[in-house]
């Protein structure tokens, strides 16, 4: 099984037919990495960097966090390593941030003050991360990406913000690249998925978050027990949105990943890539079974799937079909 596992690690991540699909690793914290090389990954498609921020009383520093950022940014060399600003908030930990930052304390923080809502309302955070990131940017291939964005504004904003910072690194002698690496959008609500065209406008690329998306799409709560059963990414309201966003971002040329827990299930690759997905960001440790499904499908056979699931109303249906066509391909 290892030396299996040893040899799918140096094999392309190919359709039979010979389409390319980028398998990246999600990291969410740096002692995670030895994994991303064993796992085969090309690159890192979603850097959460809570981690930075969790079980501390104070704020990391801007330089705590570029050591911090240059570890991962070197070991992945030039492979891109997609760093996404703090997503705080919702069900996540807030203790840390409870000094001087204005934590969601309303009826239901899910739909309250968190990811890009939370650092526009609170710029100094988000210039410092912008910093920290910046000054690494050289150092490998960085691309950033904008948590919970609901309007595109949001993410013009957050640019301003983005080349004002550029600009005094700049005049202070920091090294930057000459082009800055792209601001990338999380799709990972109804609204953003559905306004996904005007979003694309604002920015350079898209990572849609299957978990939040399903969550605020059929309003059900992971942790909550009793409606956990209803908790279905494979919804057809979840899949509707996930291809609308998909084919806004593909009639621009705009690079779209997948980063959500959906990119990791193998058997969901014929259904993604059909989507016309080519690009999966997951844990680590599931690469080499997605790497597996991706070598055994044909686009074409994919897309004629995926055609086929869009006409289902029945999350159960399609869950069922997403079976049969793995075992038909064994
Ligand atoms: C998501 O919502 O699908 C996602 C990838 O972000 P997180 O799981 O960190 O909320
Ligand atoms: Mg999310």
């Amino acid at each position: 099984e290892r030396a299996r596992l040893g040899k799918l690690r140096r094999l392309p991540a190919e359709t039979t037919d010979g389409q390319q699909v980028e398998l990246h690793a999600n990291l969410e914290i740096p002692a995670e990495l030895p994994l991303i090389a064993q796992a085969g990954a090309q690159g890192i498609g979603l850097l959460r960097t809570e981690f930075l921020f969790m079980n501390r009383e104070d704020l990391p520093d801007e330089d705590a966090q570029v050591e911090a950022y240059r570890l991962i940014v070197e070991a992945m060399g030039q492979d891109p390593v997609t760093i996404r600003v703090l997503d705080w908030g919702g069900e996540k930990d807030m203790e840390a941030l409870a000094q001087g930052v204005p934590v969601p304390t309303g009826p239901n923080p899910a739909l309250g003050l968190r990811g890009i809502r939370l650092l526009l309302k609170k710029p100094e955070l988000l210039e410092e991360q912008f910093a920290a990131i910046l000054r690494v940017a050289h150092l490998g291939n960085v691309r950033i990406l904008l948590p919970m964005v609901t309007v595109p504004r949001e993410v013009a904003a957050a640019r301003e913000i983005y080349e004002r910072v550029a600009r005094r690194l700049r005049r202070r002698g920091e090294t930057l690249p000459e082009k800055l690496p792209p601001l990338g959008a999380m799709i990972e609500t109804p609204g953003a998925a559905l306004a996904a065209d005007a979003i694309a406008l604002e920015a350079d690329f898209f990572a849609i978050g299957t978990n939040d998306l399903a969550m605020y799409t059929l309003a059900v709560d992971r942790a909550e027990i009793d409606v956990a059963h209803l908790y279905d990414p494979l919804h057809p309201a979840v899949l509707r949105l996930m291809q609308f966003a998909v084919e806004a971002a593909l009639r621009l040329r705009m690079p779209v990943s997948v980063c959500g827990e959906m990119a990791g299930n193998a058997k969901l690759v014929p259904l993604l890539l059909g989507l016309g997905l080519r690009s999966l960001s997951m844990n680590a440790s599931s690469i080499p079974r997605v790497k597996q499904a991706v070598r055994s499908l044909d686009i074409d056979d994919c897309a004629r799937f995926a055609r086929r699931v869009m006409e289902q109303s029945d999350p159960a249906v399609i869950a069922e079909l997403v079976e049969r066509f793995g075992q038909k391909e064994g």
